[in-house]
Parts: structure tokens; C-alpha cells; sequence
């Protein structure tokens, strides 16, 4: 084992793979290529849970890994899944670091995770879970020093229980501990749907670029989260048609177009899309509908060189965080599928982020209508900006993007130099 193999992971190792391509094509910097493969911070937790009906105690294990302290505090999601490990959050935790610093952020990235299935926890067992793990990241965690934020299997309620461990450790209320909080904690509502919008604004502004419109398509979202249910509303609001959807316990599909704002309405009722009058049920392949764009805004790694092949998309819009494999990636470029990577097309949540934390800092109200508007600029910009590299190095966006945000996290460390 070499020094760096205990933060690898196959989701680690695609990461470095993208990146050592992109070092390689940008030229970057020896002393920096190297330092970049490998997170500046990981701290490994382990700690006592009790179910509400339990024999014995059990033992939980949790991470927070930060990538780059150079450029401000670290700042990325926290996610509970039964599968997380320290090579999952560390390759997280980098691209928490190009996402930021392709949207340019004045963060370094996060990443955290509790290795828990949630689905089955109370919400009491949610709670003691969520006090605990905060409890032990203490000494790693701080408004000025790494932000968590929802990801997935947590939300706001998550979060509300982050901020309120925190502030009674610290003494004092502290909002800006995390973002992605309840509206009454100090959160933002366009926290809430950046990451779906900012999905779609990006995807609307990428197929422009094609001369097709965003608002003439079929939409087809795999998962119905926090990221999947506001692409989904912002594509219905533009005038795209919604044909399907999906969550874990089931789908809905309707060719005619499925209507949001009812399914909202369902959703709330039974937690699940499932049953949807709306529509029919839908069983099978959701990712291989025919339909203009995809959304897959699920768990990571669905698609893959096993069902690239299928895939009928012409647009894919990764709203989930790695959906796509590097060989995936390079089958459905070579079938001339425009990708919108997760870097870019996600970053609306970080951004949201940003836009929350320095409200709750600064103790400052942005409107929520202001707050959507600086969102949406932010976004197209930084879309703008990864096109003409795209365009100037004939690559991909995702190439683009990583350009964009590799180089301003070498210059940021090279200039800050060594200590000592
Ligand atoms: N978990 C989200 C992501 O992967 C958001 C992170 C944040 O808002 O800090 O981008």
C-alpha cells in the first residue's frame, strides 16, 4: 500500500483519472498535481447508537474529509448511506472542490457521511445519530472553517439538528454552522430548490448553445429528492414535458407530460411518487426512455458501459453527484450525447449554499426573489465561461469544467505558497 491507497475507492480512483487528464492537458504544476490527489483533512468517527427497540448498542462509523484548505473555508454535503466509506467522501470531497471553484466560490471542498441506512430510522434514531456525529466532527466543523450541508439521505431537518448540537456546544446560536436549514432556522427556500433549477437553468442554457430549447422537451428525472423534484417542477414551469419519474418505491410515467405541481400534492400526501393518478405506474428502465433530456438526480454510478448503449437521451443533465462513469461517458460522447456534468450542473446547491451562509454571517436578508436571480446569474456564467473553454480546447464540458476548476485551485495554492 503507498501512502495515498487508504482513500481509494473506485469512485477515487475515476476522480483522479479525470483529473490526471486535465493536469496533464493544462500543464499543471508538479508540486501541486500531486498534493491535489489527496485531501489536506479526514477524520474517522466511530460512536454508540441505540435504536429505539434495541438489545445492544450498536457501533456507527461517520467521516468528514476536507480536500483544500487553501481558499476558504471547506464546504460540501453530508450523506447517510449504508455504503459510505472514506474513499466514497474523498472522491466527493474533490469535487466538492472543482465544483466550488468552477461556480468560484471562496470555498475549498467537503465532504462527510454517517455509513447508516436511514430509510428504516425513527425519527428519534435520526436525531441521536445526527447530535452524535456532530458531537465528534467538533473539533473540524465552524462557520469560518467547514460548512456541512444536506446530501443524500439528509435534509433540512438534518440540518436543523446539526446547527442546534453545534450552538449548544458553542454557547450561542450559530446558523451559519450549515446550510440547507428550515427557512426558520435562517435557511433559504432557493437553498432548497437551487440544486433542481440551477440543474435545469444550466441544461437551458447549454441546449441554446444547440439552437433547441429546453422548453420544447421531453424530461425524464431518475429520482425524486430534493435535486430530482425541482428539476423536475422547473421543467414543468418552462413548458417541457415531464414524461417520468421515479423514487425508490416506484415510477410514474405519462407521455402527454406529468403535472408537477399536482404530483407535489401526492407527494406530500404518501411520501413517494408512486400511485400518482397523474399518470400510469412505471416499472422497468427509467434511464432508457426515449425523451430529449435525462435527469438522473439519484445515487451515484447508474450509468454505466452496461446500459450506455441504451440510452436514448440526447441531453443528460447530471443532477446527481458521479451518475456517469468515465466509460459511460465516453460511449455516449461518441454517440453524441451533449453531457452537462454534476461540477456544473448541481453546483446550484453549493451556490445556494453560499448564498445562505453569507445571509446568516453577515446577519443580512436578501429577498428570496434577489437571492434566485443572483443564483441563475451565477450559474449561466459560470456556464458561459466552461463553454468558451469547451470551445477553445474542443472537449467537453466536462473536461471544460474540470479546466476551469483545477486551474483556480493550483493558483489559489500556488500562490499562498508552503508553510513552513
Ligand atoms: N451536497 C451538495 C453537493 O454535493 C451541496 C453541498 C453544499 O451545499 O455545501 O453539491
Amino acid at each position: 500500500m503507498t501512502n495515498g491507497d487508504i482513500f481509494r475507492s473506485d469512485m477515487y480512483d475515476e476522480v483522479i483519472r479525470q483529473y490526471d487528464e486535465v493536469a496533464e492537458m493544462i500543464n499543471l504544476d508538479p508540486n501541486i498535481k500531486e498534493r491535489l490527489k489527496l485531501p489536506q483533512r479526514a477524520l474517522i468517527v466511530t460512536f454508540p447508537f441505540r435504536r429505539d427497540e434495541y438489545t445492544e448498542v450498536e457501533t456507527v462509523i461517520g467521516y468528514r474529509v476536507q480536500h483544500v484548505l487553501s481558499m476558504g473555508p471547506t464546504k460540501g454535503g453530508i450523506r447517510y448511506a449504508p455504503d459510505v466509506n472514506l474513499g466514497e467522501v474523498t472522491a466527493l470531497s474533490i469535487l466538492m472542490s472543482w465544483k466550488s471553484a468552477i461556480v468560484g466560490l471562496p470555498y475549498g471542498g467537503a465532504k462527510g457521511g454517517v455509513a447508516i441506512d436511514p430509510r428504516p430510522l425513527s425519527r428519534a434514531e435520526k436525531q441521536r445519530i445526527t447530535r452524535r456525529y456532530t458531537a465528534e466532527l467538533l473539533p473540524v466543523i465552524g462557520v469560518d472553517k467547514d460548512i456541512p450541508a444536506p446530501d443524500m439521505g439528509t435534509d433540512e431537518q438534518t440540518m436543523a439538528w446539526i446547527m442546534d448540537t453545534y450552538s449548544n456546544f458553542v454557547g450561542s446560536p450559530q446558523p451559519g454552522i450549515v446550510t440547507g436549514k428550515p427557512a426558520s432556522l435562517g435557511g433559504s427556500i432557493t437553498r432548497r430548490e437551487a440544486t433542481g433549477r440551477g440543474a435545469v437553468a444550466i441544461a437551458s442554457a447549454a441546449m441554446e448553445k444547440l439552437n433547441k430549447k429546453y422548453s420544447d422537451s421531453t424530461v425524464v428525472v431518475q429520482g425524486f429528492g430534493n435535486v430530482g423534484r425541482y428539476a423536475a417542477l422547473a421543467s414543468y414551469e418552462m413548458g417541457a414535458k415531464v414524461i417520468a419519474v421515479n423514487d425508490l418505491n416506484g415510477g410514474v410515467y405519462n407521455e402527454k407530460g406529468i403535472n408537477i405541481p399536482e404530483l407535489f400534492k401526492h407527494l406530500a400526501k404518501e411520501k413517494t411518487v408512486k400511485g400518482f393518478s397523474g399518470g400510469d405506474a412505471f416499472v422497468g428502465e427509467i434511464l432508457e426512455l426515449e425523451c430529449d433530456v435525462l435527469i438522473p438526480a439519484a445515487v451515484g454510478g447508474v450509468i454505466t458501459s452496461s446500459n450506455a448503449a441504451n440510452i436514448k437521451a440526447n441531453v443528460i443533465v447530471e443532477g446527481a453527484n458521479s451518475p456517469t462513469t468515465l466509460n459511460a461517458d465516453k460511449m455516449l460522447r461518441e454517440n453524441n450525447v451533449l453531457i452537462i456534468p454534476d461540477i456544473l450542473a448541481n453546483a446550484g446547491g453549493v451556490t445556494g449554499s453560499y448564498f445562505e451562509w453569507v445571509q446568516n454571517t453577515q446577519n443580512y436578508l436578501w429577498k428570496e426573489k434577489d437571492l434566485y436571480e443572483k443564483l441563475i446569474d451565477v450559474l449561466t456564467s459560470a456556464f458561459e465561461e466552461v463553454y468558451i473553454i469547451a470551445e477553445k480546447n474542443n472537449c467537453d464540458l466536462r473536461t471544460a469544467a474540470l479546466i476551469k476548476g483545477i486551474k483556480r485551485v493550483a493558483a489559489a495554492k500556488l500562490t499562498r505558497g508552503l508553510f513552513p
